[in-house]
């Protein structure tokens, strides 16, 4: 399957993606991942994406266009993708349209995931990631078996740098302005699936429904 996840930070892209990827071996593209692990590498693109990052905000649609370009052409590619956290903006939406077709992609849809503000501010604030794989967890329903350790690993769990309260309130102003209108140029496109995304087996469910269809 080939599709784009969209929702706001927290809305369970990250998980649906591991959900849906090991149905089908397609493989889950997080740009935010990317980046951090870009970030924490010292790598020329972590250097120009870590202050963006730090304070929430979009990194340029020119820096990730180029790490797209590359990521949807490498060979794990073949058997699908999930996008995760990309595009981010109509300009990225656009440029990946051109590069769908200049490499003969062809989307199964673009997944909106609804989920209330309260019930998003309460997940950021309570989940922590192991910094050396990207597992997730959360301080409330599922915290790692020995605090701070991840329970895969053995990395380091910790909060991310833009899960403070301030950071998040502005990653969902940016939100709202800069990537809720991709929700209406994915229904234009008629690529968009709307789900109340509380559950995230729910979401696998409705998105196997529509995939049969
Ligand atoms: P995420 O883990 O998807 O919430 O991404 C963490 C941060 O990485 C975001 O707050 C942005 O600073 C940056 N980022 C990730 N994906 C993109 C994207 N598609 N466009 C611009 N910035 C991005």
């Amino acid at each position: 399957m080939r599709l784009i996840l969209l929702g706001a930070p927290g809305a369970g892209k990250g998980t649906v993606a591991k959900l849906l990827t090991a149905m089908d071996g397609s493989v889950q593209i997080s740009t935010g991942d990317i980046l951090r692990a870009a970030v924490k590498a010292g790598t020329e693109l972590g250097k120009q994406a870590e202050a963006a990052m730090k304070a929430g905000e979009l990194v340029s649609d020119d820096l990730i266009m180029g790490i797209m370009k590359e990521r949807l052409q490498e060979a794990d590619c073949k058997n699908g993708y999930l996008l995760d956290g990309f595009p981010r903006t109509i300009p990225q939406a656009e440029a990946l349209k051109v590069l769908l077709a200049d490499i003969s992609d062809k989307l199964d849809g673009a997944v909106n995931l609804n989920v209330p503000r309260d019930v998003i501010l309460d997940r950021l604030t309570t989940r922590r990631t192991c910094t050396d794989c990207g597992a997730i967890y959360n301080v409330k329903s599922n915290p790692p078996k020995v605090e701070g350790k991840c329970d895969k690993c053995g990395g380091p769990v910790v909060q991310r740098d833009d899960e403070t309260e301030e950071a998040i309130s502005n990653r969902l102003d940016v939100f709202n302005k800069q990537t809720a209108p991709l929700v209406g140029f994915y229904e234009k496109e008629g690529l968009l699936l709307d789900i109340n995304a509380t559950s995230s087996d729910a979401v696998v469910e409705a998105i196997k429904a529509h995939l049969a269809k």
